[in-house]
């Protein structure tokens, strides 16, 4: 594996090596894990009941509920003001809940005790640092306020996140790209069991992506469990064993990748302008469709059928003399994604208007 300066890191590949977290994952949800392999007697690293959050009368949590089983990656997602910060602030202790609990790795959590974070690596928001001080030196002082941590470990963290290169400067020079890789080293320092991770990819170039998506699925390999915030929902979806998607303060849906995005499988398929309207008629009457959509995109229809249909579709079209230019399947979480959140993201605080649907205030008309 490599990380974005091309430095070579000597964990090797999680999918290589040990028993895949996704199946893990669904094992556990199905029950079937031996009970020593969990890290609570219901088998969850993290669980949040019926939590609330406002800020004066801005409401951010309105009664959370997740359940993160132990040794996956899970992505937590939802649209901007969803209440995702908040639920990692209140998760690292950083502010408190209005009610409701916490347990984390099977025991309550009330923010007051900052030792049980000793167990738990968190990077959350803008990570900060002493600028005077150099990478090393920063993680340094980060071990020394928190559980012990050996300066094998430091080196062998500098290196992962490739910054040993540069560990000898001072942090005020790094690049936000090198202060996120310098707080994901420092979230794993003292190699915990439970990683909360909060937009991990900010600010990280492609092959940063890359490397820290294989680093945290070697993590779950190894029996810990990963909680990250993201808004890349391609990154998401290549990542986590299981999700859960907030709108407006609430879960809105939690469960297995696999599991949630049965269902979601599509065809895309791209024709002329012209002919959309009559592709569209053919393809309503294919077996199995389950919805022809006209997409925003000219010339696109989507159609809601198992992606491994995706001829079928072709040869309905070539029969009505319809000739595909393209043709793509799969599933896709960024449709389940907003079909979930799309009310709740407007009614909240509004949303990006992308040009073709934003429309002019009235004055302007
Ligand atoms: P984003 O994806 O944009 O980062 P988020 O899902 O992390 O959003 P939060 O930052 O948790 O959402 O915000 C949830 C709600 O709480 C929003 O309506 C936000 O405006 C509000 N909020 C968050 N922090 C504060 C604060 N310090 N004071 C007042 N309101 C706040």
């Amino acid at each position: 594996m490599q990380y974005s300066n091309g430095t070579d890191v000597r964990v090797p590949s999680a999918r290589d090596q040990a028993p895949q977290p996704a199946v893990i994952a669904l094992r556990r949800i199905a029950g079937t894990l031996p009970h020593d392999m969990t890290a609570s007697a219901d088998g969850l690293a993290l669980a949040t009941r019926d939590l609330r959050k406002s800020y004066g009368s801005r409401l951010a949590l309105a009664g959370l509920d997740i359940s993160v089983p132990t040794g996956v990656v899970y992505g937590f997602l939802g649209p901007n003001g969803a209440g995702k910060t908040t639920t990692m602030r209140l998760l690292t202790g950083l502010i408190h809940p209005d009610h409701g609990s916490i347990e984390l790795l099977g025991r309550p959590f009330s923010g007051r005790d900052r030792r049980r974070l000793f167990d738990i690596g968190a990077l959350v928001e803008t990570p900060s640092f002493y600028p005077f001080l150099s990478g090393r030196e920063n993680l340094r002082a980060i071990g020394a306020s928190g559980a012990p941590t050996t300066r094998a470990r430091i080196e062998e963290l500098l290196e992962l996140v490739g910054l040993r290169d540069r560990a000898r400067d001072k942090v005020s020079g790094y690049s936000l790209g090198m202060k996120q890789r310098l707080g994901i080293a420092a979230a794993l320092l003292s190699d915990p069991q439970l990683l909360l991770l909060d937009e991990p990819a900010n600010g990280l170039d492609p092959a940063g992506i890359v490397a820290i998506r294989e680093t945290l699925r070697h993590l779950a390999a190894e029996g810990k469990t990963v909680f990250v915030s993201s808004h890349l929902l391609a990154e998401v979806q290549q990542m986590a064993d299981v999700i859960g998607i907030i709108a407006a303060g609430r879960l809105v849906r939690e469960g297995s990748m696999i599991e949630l995005l049965h269902g979601a499988d599509l065809v895309r398929v791209k024709v002329a302008p012209h002919e959309v309207a009559s592709a569209a008629e053919r393809l309503v009457s294919l077996p199995g469709q389950d919805g022809v959509e006209p997409s925003a995109d000219e010339g696109w229809l989507t159609v809601r059928i198992a992606a491994n249909r995706a001829a079928d579709v072709n040869r309905a079209l070539a029969d009505a003399g319809i000739y595909a230019a393209r043709l793509e399947a799969g599933s896709d979480l960024e449709e389940l994604f907003l079909a979930l959140t799309a009310d709740e993201a407007v009614s909240h605080e509004g949303t990006f208007q992308s040009i073709s649907t934003a429309k002019a205030p009235e004055s302007d008309r």
